[in-house]
């Protein structure tokens, strides 16, 4: 074990040191002992939030130790403890900085480390575990391939509790959690991708099928329609085939993506905005009453004419048509819906564009 030059009182293994100490673990057949239990829940386990609770509980009790925490990051410069057992010194769900801890350094650096006395440590981390009664800890990556995906961090009452052997096995663990950690992001991010329109990153059709029938039974299901209504707008821009014609394909892209960005900044979190071909877009808006849609169709057709292009070098004109609908009771199934508001957004058309038609 060298001493981190930056961080004398911690501990890390060169990558060479680490290997040569995998070599002797597996030569003299070091091992952990698994509880069937623990094989069984995490067998079980739905979700990434369970299988991190049942890795914190269950490393508690095969290490012995008075404290462990899995982090995972939020952004590029926190992370989140998501399951934590024992000792609750950096509570549940804080954010943890990456840049002045140990557990952050160990996340970006992708290398486990040891710190047998934390009350020598300069990490804020460690700091923190000092003063609620902790004296050593040992955080190791969870990396799978050359991806860092959190980190698992053990605590002890006493100092050095920690030593190689117990790094090994917990790196050991940590890289067992994160290839199926690697399995479910894969998952999610398929999920994602398949669920998105890769040039405006609006819901696709599909995608919005099944999310508009989620929202539409959750609402049906609260009962009280009258007070709060559900609203979907369907939104067809106009002569946009010339908008190509005049400035270019690539113009009409940016086109399409800046009318999603105003009809996002035009909505709330948790309206759904989707491209459901070409030029036309559809948003479902849940809990709205009738003037509140009126509001918002306003704002969707003042941020469509607002739309600027700096490519083409001056204002392009876009407007749209606009058919709308307030959801009546148990009214009707989803396409029936659909075609309803479609058939308004084309009366607009027909009735000269740039204008929006409520079916009432
Ligand atoms: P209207 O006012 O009747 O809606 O006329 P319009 O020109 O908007 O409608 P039309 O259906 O005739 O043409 C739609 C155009 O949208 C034609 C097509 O090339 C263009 N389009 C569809 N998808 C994309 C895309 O992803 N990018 C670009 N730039 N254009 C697209
Ligand atoms: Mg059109
Ligand atoms: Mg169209």
């Amino acid at each position: 074990m060298t001493s981190n030059n930056a961080n004398p009182h911690h501990y890390s293994l060169s990558d060479g040191d680490l290997k040569r100490s995998v070599d002797e673990a597996c030569a003299n057949d070091l091992s952990i002992e698994l509880p069937v239990r623990f094989i069984v829940e995490l067998s079980v386990a739905p979700d990434i939030d369970t299988i991190m609770q049942v890795i914190a509980r269950w490393s508690r009790a095969i290490f012995r130790a008075d404290r462990v925490t899995i982090a995972l990051p939020v952004d590029a410069t926190h992370l989140r403890l998501v399951a934590m057992e024992g000792n609750d010194a950096i509570p549940l769900d804080m954010p943890v900085p990456i840049a002045g801890t140990m557990v952050g350094r160990v996340f970006a650096q992708g290398k486990a480390e040891i710190c047998p006395d934390l009350t020598l440590s300069e990490d804020w981390d460690c700091k923190m575990l000092t003063s609620k009664g902790l004296q050593s800890c040992l955080d190791v990556p969870l990396l799978s391939g050359s991806r860092c995906f959190g980190t698992i961090n053990i605590g002890h009452c006493h100092r050095n509790a920690q030593d190689v052997a117990d790094l090994i096995r917990l790196q050991a663990m940590a890289h067992w959690v994160a290839s199926s950690l690697r399995i479910h992001h894969q998952v999610d991010e398929m999920r994602t991708l398949a669920d998105i329109d890769p040039l405006t990153g609006a819901l696709n059709r599909r995608a919005f099928a099944r999310k508009f029938a989620a929202m539409s039974a959750d609402w049906d299901a609260r009962g009280d329609p009258k007070k709060a209504q559900l609203g979907i707008a369907m939104i067809d821009l106009d002569h946009f085939k010339a908008i190509n014609d005049r400035y270019g394909h690539s113009a009409g892209d940016r086109v399409l993506i800046r009318v999603k960005e105003a009809l996002a900044d035009s909505c709330r979190d948790g309206d759904l905005i989707a491209r459901m071909g070409g030029e036309e877009f559809c948003v479902a808006i849940p809990d709205i009453s009738q003037p509140g849609m009126l509001t918002v169709l306003d704002r969707f057709t003042k941020a469509i004419e607002s739309v600027y292009i700096p490519e083409a070098d001056q204002h392009i004109n876009v407007t749209a048509s606009i058919g709308a609908l307030l959801v009546q009771s148990k009214m009707d199934d989803q396409d029936k819906l659909l075609s309803l508001v479609d058939g308004m957004m084309y009366r607009a058309k027909e009735s000269g564009r740039n204008r929006v038609l409520f079916y009432q």
